[in-house]
């Protein structure tokens, strides 16, 4: 199965495409998540990209389009992926379309979360993910069983994300209306597009997604 999981930052995308990936076994494919790991590593990509996550601006398409390009042939991709945080605006849906198609390959589900931005925000400043094993975690919301121990690994070392700020945070939300919403038109005519109620409880929106994905 091949879907993209589409919101505004905070909506909960990463949240549920790691339970689809420990339920289901679907792979997730973040941008933002090999991005910032590009942008650690200092490789070619990350040193380009880094300006632009950090003011909340969309990195060039060229550099996305060629992550997910290499990203999607690798071996672990052959039953299927979750994209999340790509496509991020109508020319890179266009290059994912050529690509799917190159290889032969079908879109199956868009889901959108829908999320009011008084919420986005909460979830956004308090949102903090383990150092080890990237599981993501939230202050008020999702807090870890016991303390400042991993749920999912028992790793100790956590961390917030810079762009996490009340400042950027703003310019995701502009960046994501101008650019990221026009995809809705494009999948709705496409008829791929399902949407959801991303503001209920992390558990309510695993079930409305299930039941979109008939899994
Ligand atoms: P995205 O990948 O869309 O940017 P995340 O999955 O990282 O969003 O979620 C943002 C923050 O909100 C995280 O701290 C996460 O734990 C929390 N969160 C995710 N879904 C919900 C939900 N349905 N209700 C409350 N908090 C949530
Ligand atoms: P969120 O879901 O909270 O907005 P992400 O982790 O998906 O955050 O993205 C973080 C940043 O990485 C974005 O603000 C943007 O700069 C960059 N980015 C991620 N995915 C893309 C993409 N598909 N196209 C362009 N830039 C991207
Ligand atoms: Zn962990």
């Amino acid at each position: 199965m091949i879907l993209i999981l589409l919101g505004a930052p905070g909506a909960g995308k990463g949240t549920q495409a790691q339970r689809l990936m420990n339920e289901h076994g679907l792979v997730q494919l973040s941008t933002g998540d090999m991005l910032r790991e590009a942008v650690a590593n200092k490789t070619e990509y990350g040193i380009k990209a880094k300006a632009a996550m950090d003011a909340g601006e969309l990195v060039t398409d060229e550099i996305v389009v060629n992550i997910i390009a290499d990203r999607i042939g690798h071996d672990d991709c052959k039953n299927g992926f979750i994209l999340d945080g790509f496509p991020r605006n109508v020319p890179q849906a266009e290059a994912l379309d050529a690509m799917l198609s190159e290889k032969g390959l079908k879109l199956d589900h868009v889901v959108l979360m829908t999320v009011d931005e008084e919420e986005l925000t909460k979830r956004i400043i308090g949102r903090f993910t383990c150092s080890s094993c990237n599981e993501g975690y939230h202050d008020e919301f999702k807090r870890p069983a016991v303390d400042n121990v991993c749920d999912k690994c028992g790793g100790t070392d956590f961390t917030r994300r810079k762009d996490d700020n009340i400042e950027t945070v703003q310019a995701r939300f502009e960046t994501y209306r101008s650019q990221t919403e026009p995809l809705l038109p494009y999948y709705e005519s496409k008829g791929v597009l399902s949407k959801v109620n991303g503001m209920s409880a992390i558990e309510e929106v695993a079930g409305e997604i299930k039941a979109v994905l008939g899994v």
